[in-house]
């Protein structure tokens, strides 16, 4: 298997907060829970190694929120090309009580309306079992981002 493909990971935001997303403008976060759908065609491991990483230039729009956020895991999906980053995306918009805080985010390069979505934490503790009653364990791999998305359709 090659090292690219895309990926979706997740993030808690603690409290309410305005953040600068670079030149996207500045966006009312609720706290909560994020999801992220990214690609990249080459060293996929090492650019999600790089997001559960604070000791860096901020960089794409999930930098500056990731910043402000705890990073609870990612789920990599391996060879796919760059057009599954927006079926990711747009299946994770679909989710019951998904919500789009920062239209154009992460979108820049294509038609979706964002690539980041916030989704209710009571709806994965409902459509997943998870290993702790902690969301700070939340570790969403491929499989379980999958069964998810099946269940939000
Ligand atoms: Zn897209």
């Amino acid at each position: 298997m090659g090292n690219k493909g895309v990926y979706v990971i997740w993030l808690h935001l603690p409290k309410r907060m305005g953040i600068a997303i670079g030149k996207l403008g500045t966006f009312d976060f609720e706290p909560g829970i994020y999801a992220y759908a990214g690609s990249a065609q080459r060293n996929l491991e090492q650019r999600v190694a790089r997001h559960s990483h604070l000791d860096k230039k901020l960089h794409w729009h999930i930098d500056y929120l990731r910043a402000k956020a705890e990073f609870l895991g990612a789920a990599l999906f391996y060879n796919q090309t760059k057009i599954s980053e927006c079926w990711l995306a747009q299946a994770l918009l679909r989710l019951p009580g998904a919500t789009l805080p920062a239209a154009g985010f992460g979108s820049s390069d294509c038609r979706c309306r964002a690539h980041l979505v916030q989704v209710p934490l009571a709806l994965l503790q409902s459509r997943l079992v998870l290993l702790s009653d902690s969301i700070h364990d939340i570790d969403l791999g491929a499989a379980q981002t999958l069964a998810l998305l099946n269940a939000g359709d």
